[in-house]
């Protein structure tokens, strides 16, 4: 039997947080790193001091990838594209392609008419929209992007990562149960899924430790990692809730409660 070449992704949790910073979990985004690409998929407040502690300069970023708009996953945007059009960052070598689901272009042209060309990097952005009305693939150098619409808000998509060996990561944003995660995440090697709140605080439009670990037994994955905490799911000393505990009435495999700057390396 041929052998699975070695992947080539890391995946690190930039920040494991929601809009709710605490001082051990800041705002959404996830950096994974694919060939020689950096990719950063959300960027809530304060992600480049993350990308600098995960020893990633920001202009050697390739892509950005939104979810969807809410701040906590955007609000670092205005404040990167201004740091990327400093003249040092000339280093740049490559583009910053900004990636997003169906009205992501209007969404930076309602922030240039505040901000004008203090956010044009200098001619060097390129855009991307996924479709959210339906699954939707762009393939890239060396990886490609697969998106489908999930249950938060109508812009929301989740996407998953293929390297070229096959190895796959899937991110969820935020969502509610959704089949359409289910069908993405399907034998992901890593899902990286948002788990907002307790199960005992459901709230609309987003997942709970059982409703995370569903999606994840139902999609087979081979590894789960848990994101997105509201400060209501601890650190253990700072709340009462078990979220491994419940996370394990829906799903068995491996799981990992995420933290700001853990890394995974697939193989
Ligand atoms: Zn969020
Ligand atoms: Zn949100």
């Amino acid at each position: 039997m041929k052998k699975k070449e070695k992947s080539n992704i890391s995946v690190t949790i930039l920040r494991s947080g929601t809009r709710v910073p605490t001082l051990d979990r800041s705002a959404c985004s996830v950096l994974i790193q694919v060939e020689d690409e950096n990719l950063l998929f959300d960027a809530g407040p304060g992600t480049m001091r993350r990308l600098l502690e995960a020893g990633v300069q920001i202009y050697d970023v390739s892509h950005v990838f939104f979810s969807h708009f809410h701040p906590d996953h955007t609000g670092e945007l205005v404040p990167f594209l201004f740091a990327n059009k400093y003249p040092d960052i000339h280093r740049r070598k490559q583009n910053l392609t900004l990636c997003g689901g169906t009205g992501f272009l209007s969404f930076y042209n309602q922030l240039k008419t505040i901000y004008n060309q203090w956010i044009d990097v200098n001619g060097r952005l390129n855009f991307i929209e996924f479709d959210n009305s339906r699954k939707d693939e762009h393939i890239f150098n060396g990886f490609t992007i697969t998106t489908t619409p999930v249950c938060h808000s109508p812009e929301s998509i989740a996407f998953k990562v293929t390297a070229a060996n096959g190895a796959t990561v899937v991110y969820s944003g935020d969502t509610d149960y959704s089949e359409n995660l289910i069908a993405l995440a399907k034998n992901a090697d890593l899902f990286i899924c948002e788990c907002a709140l307790p199960d005992q605080m459901k709230a609309d439009g987003h997942l709970t430790p059982s409703y995370a670990g569903r999606i994840a037994s139902m999609a087979n994955v081979k590894k789960l990692v848990l994101t997105h905490f509201y400060p209501e799911c601890g650190p253990p000393e700072c709340s009462p809730t078990d979220i491994t505990k419940q996370c394990r009435k829906t799903y068995a495999g491996p799981l990992v409660l995420a933290e700001d700057l853990l890394t995974f390396q697939l193989d």
